[in-house]
């Protein structure tokens, strides 16, 4: 007789179970929270305001990452700081460059409560001769239901903090050698442009984004100027005002429709803050000139959205609004409903935009090879045909 083996279950330690990290990071603080938590480890308060203003260069001009490397601080200070605190940005879990120079990083944040398994958001750089912009993400998943898009189909797991708002940022500066070397905050930075533009709504997380922002503008830290923020929304209508007293960044809206019919079923949002509204709220946005367009985005559907009637309802609706159009190729997924217009349709739809006096309204798709739009990375490994990669939504959406 031999005798049964006891069944040992191999221990495993499943990717999902992520530590999240035990002390706090001071990245993403505004300078008052920054403040606050000196005076919490017995930094003098008369000494606060000169301490934010060093801690706040080495980690937004330098992009440090340990406390050590802060040499203006004493020694004391940076052990103190070491002992409650860290300079984390998110993890990284993944890293795809392609050949045309976008990257996509793939990013691990902890659960929000314990044990809970760790959500992932993307982040995308896009070079360009002039500029590099970052798509940065503001939810795990959307509360919202936008019938075209994949992240819609995600039930909302939470909200990110400004500290993962303005680690995206980081992480992007630290892969690509983005930090000043030197004390002085000028050069020009790879980095240059930010559209809030990934994961998420970010007028439904309105004051992490806030913040975050407001620390990303900070001319004396990561200094990317208002003017070359862009933060998308599918249209709270409430939160576009509060966008533009509080935060004053550019700002871009997922119209997708001229018809609150067609609206409705597009973009749900819409029955809550139906067109007229929401281009009222438009007309009110602080700031507006010629220099200074919303940006309208509209997806090409076929057949839902794509005549030459709708284009020239488009130019009409927009009109006495300073604006820019961006149509976006649509950027199919498994089991998406709708099709990408066809290429001569779009160019078609936008020599009638054109016409209207809005220049060069087509995107093209970048980092094709890494599926670079955010809400792909996840599906990278999903196999697209030849029509469907061309369709990649693109992502360069700021002049
Ligand atoms: N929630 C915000 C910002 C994130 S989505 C918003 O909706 O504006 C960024 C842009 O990508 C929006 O214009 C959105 O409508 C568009 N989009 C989403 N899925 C898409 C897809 N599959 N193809 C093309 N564009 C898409
Ligand atoms: Fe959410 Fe924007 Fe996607 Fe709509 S398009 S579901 S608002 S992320």
């Amino acid at each position: 007789m031999t005798a049964t083996a006891p069944f040992v279950e191999l221990e495993k330690t499943p990717l999902e179970r992520y530590v999240p990290p035990a002390k706090p990071s001071l990245v993403g603080l505004s300078r008052a929270a920054l403040a606050e938590a000196l005076l919490g480890i017995g930094v003098k308060p008369a000494q606060t305001k000169m301490r934010v203003q060093q801690i706040w260069h080495w980690m937004y001009v330098r992009g440090v990452q340990s406390f050590d490397e802060m040499t203006s601080v004493s020694k004391e200070l940076r052990a103190t700081l070491d002992t409650h605190f860290t300079l984390a940005r998110p993890e990284v879990v993944a890293e795809q460059i392609s050949v045309d120079g976008t990257r996509k990083w793939l990013l691990r944040l902890p659960g929000e409560h314990e044990g809970e398994r760790p959500h992932e958001v993307e982040c995308v750089y896009i070079p360009e001769t002039d500029r590099g912009t970052l798509c940065v993400s503001s939810q795990v998943g959307c509360t919202l239901t936008c019938a075209f898009c994949h992240t819609g189909t995600q039930r909302l797991v939470r909200n990110l903090t400004p500290t993962e708002i303005v680690g995206q940022i980081m992480i992007a500066r630290d892969r690509l050698s983005d930090w000043a070397k030197e004390p002085s905050t000028d050069g020009v930075r790879l980095v240059s442009n930010i559209v809030m533009m990934g994961m998420g709504e970010p007028l439904y997380n309105f004051d992490a984004v806030r913040d975050a922002l407001l620390v990303v503008a900070d001319g004396d830290g990561l200094s990317i100027s208002r003017r070359r923020i862009t933060l998308s929304t599918s249209g709270v209508v409430p939160n576009i005002e509060r966008a533009g007293a509080e935060i004053g960044v550019m700002l871009a809206i997922s119209l997708h429709a001229v018809r609150d019919e067609l609206r409705n079923e597009l973009v749900p949002l819409n029955r809550k803050y139906p067109i007229a509204q929401l281009l009222e709220a438009c007309r009110n946005y602080p700031g507006l000139s010629n220099a200074r367009r919303i940006t309208f985005e509209y997806v090409m559907l076929k057949g839902v959205n794509d005549s030459l009637e709708d284009a020239r309802s488009l130019v009409r609706l927009l009109k006495g609004i300073p604006a820019k159009i961006n149509l976006i190729p649509f950027n199919p997924w498994p089991g998406s409903r709708y099709e990408c217009s066809d290429w001569d349709q779009i160019e078609k739809f936008s020599e009638v935009v054109f016409n209207a006096g809005y220049a060069s309204p087509v995107r093209t798709p970048r980092g094709r090879d890494i599926l670079a739009a955010c809400g792909q990375l996840k599906s990278a490994t999903e196999k697209l045909s030849a029509r469907e990669r061309m369709a990649l939504r693109a992502m360069a959406m700021t002049d």
